[in-house]
């Protein structure tokens, strides 16, 4: 499997960050309540901790948990974009908001759906 590496930001700036993954070749929609609302595409893989590097600038990187407090859905405080979330189902994990990378089209993607909202 070729490894890509992937820059993403969030709107203003304040928050980039790098990973390791593979090729995107599809994305996902999650259905659970948090997901829905913001109605991001996301990464059909997950990325450990450690091959994430993340330069935030003081403060910037808020994060918001709900429900069983396990997953962790990162935003920019100032620009409000959500950038990735620590999954719920392998935390330490995380998925990253496609709208936010540099060179991958969106909207030429096909989406799978995940059920998130009946786990
Ligand atoms: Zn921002």
């Amino acid at each position: 499997m070729t490894l890509h590496t992937y820059k993403g930001s969030c709107h203003c700036g304040a928050i980039h960050f790098t990973f390791v993954g593979p090729e995107i070749t599809s994305a996902m929609r999650c259905t659970c309540s948090i997901c829905e609302r913001k109605g991001a595409l996301l990464t059909n893989f997950t990325v450990p901790r450690e091959k994430i590097a993340i330069d935030a600038r003081d403060g910037k990187l808020r994060d918001y948990r709900f429900g069983t407090g396990v997953a962790n859905h990162h935003f920019c405080d100032t620009c409000g974009i959500f950038t990735f979330v620590e999954t719920r189902l392998n935390p330490g994990e995380y998925r990253f908001n496609l709208g936010c990378l540099e060179g991958v089209d969106v909207l030429t993607l096909p989406i799978e759906v995940f059920d998130g909202d009946s786990i």
